[in-house]
């Protein structure tokens, strides 16, 4: 049986007294691709941010590799976000961008080349190394972002939609590159986004949200082909 990678139980949210997370839970499978989708506000950010840390939960609790890490800090949890702003340091090369977070975490200068090399070979971005984010394109940023996530060789991939800042073309062939990425690392990815497409594409499990819940979790194809209902129907667009 596959390993379980992330578990949540229980997960709720509320801000000032209003619940806008209602109570999740989820299973993920070591090495999944999963999808978060669902409509503007229904909450994909907040839940990604508690699985990272950036939020606290409010009740319930979230396990990395059968770990408790519902009160850890985000460095301490196996994780590495990739932001829907790239949040580059713009005074710093791209080799130094790469290597900040784990220069804070005191890792050797020689291990940070070596895995600021094998990140950049991963994601073709050797030739950019000595650049500023100021001198590259919107997607060269945006592999220099999931690059800093991979030097720091984390159990779970966040995304929150690293792509929705990039015109149609480059959305296309960035999401190809994630796809890549994810067969290469082969580590458990989860992904939010609003858009079905790119759910569709990528997931190999979507969980679809609507007002902090879970609607639906399954298979594109079976997402697709037998939604739960016709809200679930109306958002992935099936024939019902
Ligand atoms: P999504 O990422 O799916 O667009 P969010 O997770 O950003 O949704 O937001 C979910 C809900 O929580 C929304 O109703 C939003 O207004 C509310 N919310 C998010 N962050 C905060 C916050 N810091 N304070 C108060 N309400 C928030
Ligand atoms: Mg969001």
């Amino acid at each position: 049986m596959a390993k379980n990678s992330m578990r949540l139980t229980g997960v709720r949210k509320s801000y000032g007294g209003l619940e806008v997370i209602h109570g999740i839970d989820l299973d993920v499978q070591e090495g999944a691709f999963v999808v978060f989708v669902g409509p503007s506000g229904c909450g994909k950010s907040t839940l990604l941010r508690m699985i990272a840390g950036l939020e606290e939960v409010t009740d319930g609790e979230i396990a990395i590799k059968g770990r408790d890490v519902t009160d850890l800090d985000p460095s301490e949890r196996g994780i590495a976000m990739v932001f829907q702003s790239y949040a580059l340091y713009p005074h710093m090369s791209v080799r130094e961008n790469l290597g900040f977070g784990l220069k804070m975490a005191r890792t050797d200068a020689t291990e940070i080349e070596a895995r600021v090399k094998a990140a950049s070979a991963i994601l073709k971005i050797d030739h950019l190394l000595d650049r500023r984010p100021g001198q590259l394109s919107g997607g060269q940023r945006q592999r220099v972002a999931i690059g800093r996530a991979i030097v720091r060789k984390p159990d779970v991939f966040l995304f929150d939609e690293p792509l929705s800042n990039l015109d149609a073309e480059l959305r296309v062939s960035m999401r190809i590159e994630i796809a890549r990425l994810h067969r290469e690392l082969g580590n458990t990815m989860i992904y939010v986004t609003h858009d079905q497409t790119e759910a569709m594409t990528l997931a190999d499990k979507i969980v679809v949200l609507r007002d902090g819940k879970i609607e639906q979790v399954g298979s594109p194809r079976e997402v697709y082909e037998d939604p739960a209902n016709i809200f679930v129907a109306g958002f992935i667009g099936s024939p019902r």
